[in-house]
């Protein structure tokens, strides 16, 4: 049986798919995108994980640490992470419930044991499972099996990925999917390699590999101020859509800062805080350009 990495899984979703939804999360991802709103999702490895606004001061955490990698005063609270070996110690000694591991292994039985107490939701609503990320190209075996038991028990799957990965991982994925999400970033090579740290080809290599699979395919595009929402860009990822996907259905996902406050609990400083949020009339002109390709595209709110 396969085991990955898990840093959440979230029960009662209606935002990663048809119907009521477990989504699991699965943690580690080759993308940098600056906007993420999952930033401990990123590294592949667990983190320890810290609010701030839980915190009371109280320097249990301090005290129990075996490798005096916390420093508590009344107004601070910080971490070495250099010295942090993840031991958890200081999780089970807060009472405030401020501090966390964020990324858990788990086998596909025990994640399955979680996705299987909401059969009568998925069967009702016309829900499921899907898998998301961190990225789940990273960690194809895992998916696979989870959407594989998944279809043994008549629910539906869904893939949410960036589609960076091999063509073997896609595929993998592929095979046990009812549904697939799939993230473009940018139309520009050069600006899709500065934004997100990987090439834009293969990306496009497995959109065509999912468009020509039979599975249907929803393309999903942050959309994302002074990177990829300027006209040149918008029309640029509508080719894209034209050319690799033509059958697929566009959602927009306008830039929000609804992660931006997680930076600082895993140690990062949030990059874009200077960014400013899209007009009404910037979205429903990206989502004019799309309908002027033929496109079906809807804005998420
Ligand atoms: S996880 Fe372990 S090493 Fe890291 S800060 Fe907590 S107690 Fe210290
Ligand atoms: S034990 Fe919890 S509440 Fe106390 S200082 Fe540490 S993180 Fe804050």
């Amino acid at each position: 049986m396969q085991t990955g990495t898990v840093f959440n899984i979230q029960r009662y979703s209606i935002d990663d798919g048809p119907g009521i939804r477990t989504t699991v999360f699965v943690k580690g991802c080759p993308l940098v995108c600056p906007w993420c709103s999952n930033p401990e999702s990123q590294s592949a490895e667990p983190q320890l994980q810290y609010r701030v606004t839980a915190c009371a001061h109280c320097g249990a955490c301090a005290a129990a640490c075996p490798s005096g990698a916390i420093t508590v005063t009344a107004d601070s609270h910080t971490i070495d992470r250099a010295r942090c070996t993840v031991c958890g110690v200081c999780v089970r000694a807060c009472e405030y419930d401020a501090l966390k591991i964020s990324g858990e292994e788990m086998s596909v039985d025990k994640v399955w044991k979680t996705v299987r107490k909401d059969t009568d939701y998925y069967e009702t609503s016309g829900g499921g499972v899907t898998c998301s990320g961190g990225e789940i190209l990273a960690q194809p075996e895992f998916v696979r099996e989870i959407f594989e038991k998944c279809r043994e028990n008549g629910v539906h799957t869904c893939a949410d990925t960036s589609g960076y990965g091999t063509e073997e991982a896609m595929r993998r994925v592929l095979e046990f999917a009812d549904l697939v999400f799939f993230d473009i970033k940018h139309s520009d090579p050069a600006r899709h390699l500065a934004l997100t740290g990987v090439p834009l080809e293969t990306v496009l290599a497995n959109l065509r590999l999912c468009a020509g699979s039979g599975v249907p395919v929803v393309v999903r595009i942050p959309l994302i101020p002074e990177c990829n929402a300027d006209e040149a860009a918008v029309r640029g990822m509508a080719e894209i859509v034209r050319k690799c996907a033509p059958e697929a259905a566009v959602n927009l996902l306008p830039y929000h800062r609804y992660g931006a406050s997680k930076y600082a609990s895993v140690g990062r400083e949030y990059t874009l805080e200077a960014l400013r949020e899209l007009t009404e009339d910037e979205k429903s002109r990206a989502a004019d350009v799309f309908a002027e390709y033929g496109i079906k595209c809807e804005v998420s709110v």
